[in-house]
């Protein structure tokens, strides 16, 4: 059977070892956002079930989380692009009182990447001053990607994931390409795989490599994966996967300018919306053509 995070949680706190800083590291953010709530009311019930991985769904603790209004559970989830010092700022402030309810306190910070450098500064402090009433659980999209002196403060967890070979077994009629896009990403993987949703990615594939033949136009490549930012980056995986083959063919400087250019575009749309996106787009199916075809 598949490991649970929860599972491992369970384990560490049954030993007495677990931490008072959790980084969770996880490459299927959905997963791990399902398996929070138990992981939380593990920490927070007061008769835990630790054989299931979850509380007890019974006493008042459990009762309010589940309610969504426990006072010594805080959740801080990023509506924008990134997690300010003021959210870090709510965090120091609930470890500095003390638990009004239950034995301990939990705050989940989710997306915890998203933290500005201030934001991080500001965090090491708590971290540096742990309370032992206190769990503070970071939840990270993708590895090692927070400053390196608040990973040494914390202990590492990643989310048990399965690899590309398992995903290829468990949905054996998606496509590898699909798979390899998902990038462990079973979440993703599944949503993707909604026919509506599915439809639309093969017909991307299929665009993509009839245009490498040169039987289709740029324009029409185009028409097929500017309308979501989700098919512009499916696209741009493909296209990355093709420069790879054109690597290993030996044509060295044509796939090299290919990755360049992919590199800027990548750097750009993270900055420029609307019109201006839309451009450079064009620009780069145009540019491609004479180096990956
Ligand atoms: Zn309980």
């Amino acid at each position: 059977m598949e490991n649970r995070l929860a599972d491992i949680i369970s384990a560490s706190l049954q030993q007495g070892k677990l931490p008072h800083a959790l980084l969770i590291e996880t490459l299927d953010l959905a997963k791990t956002q399902s398996e929070l709530p138990d992981l939380v009311a593990m920490l927070l019930c007061e008769t835990p079930d630790y054989s299931a991985s979850k509380g007890c769904g019974h006493c008042k603790q459990c009762q309010l989380l589940m309610a969504g209004n426990h006072p010594d559970f805080l959740s801080i989830e990023p509506t924008t692009n990134s997690i300010g010092i003021d959210e870090i700022r709510a965090v120091s402030n609930k470890f500095t009182t003390t638990a009004q309810l239950a034995q301990a306190q939990v705050v989940v910070i989710q997306n915890a990447q998203l933290m500005t450098e201030n934001a991080a500064n500001a965090l090491l402090k708590t971290l540096e001053e742990p309370n032992a009433k206190c769990y503070l659980v970071l939840v990270s999209v993708g590895y090692v990607k927070l400053m390196p002196t608040i990973i040494s403060r914390c202990q590492q967890i990643r989310q048990p994931v399965l690899s590309k070979d398992a995903l290829k077994q468990k949905y054996p009629n998606l496509p590898d390409y699909l798979v390899g896009f998902a990038d462990q990403n079973e979440s993703l993987l599944v949503k993707m795989a909604e026919p509506d949703e599915l439809n639309e990615y093969v017909r991307v594939y299929q665009s993509f490599i009839t245009w490498l033949k040169g039987q289709e136009s740029s324009a029409t490549l185009l028409s097929n994966i500017a309308s979501k930012d989700e098919l512009i980056e499916f696209w741009v995986y493909l296209v990355s996967r093709r420069i790879r083959q054109v690597l290993m063919k030996g044509y060295l400087q044509p796939a090299e300018q290919a990755q360049a250019l992919i590199h800027e575009f990548n750097f750009t749309r993270r900055q420029v919306k609307g019109h201006n996106k839309a451009l450079a787009l064009t620009s780069l199916v145009h540019q491609l053509e004479g180096l990956i075809r």
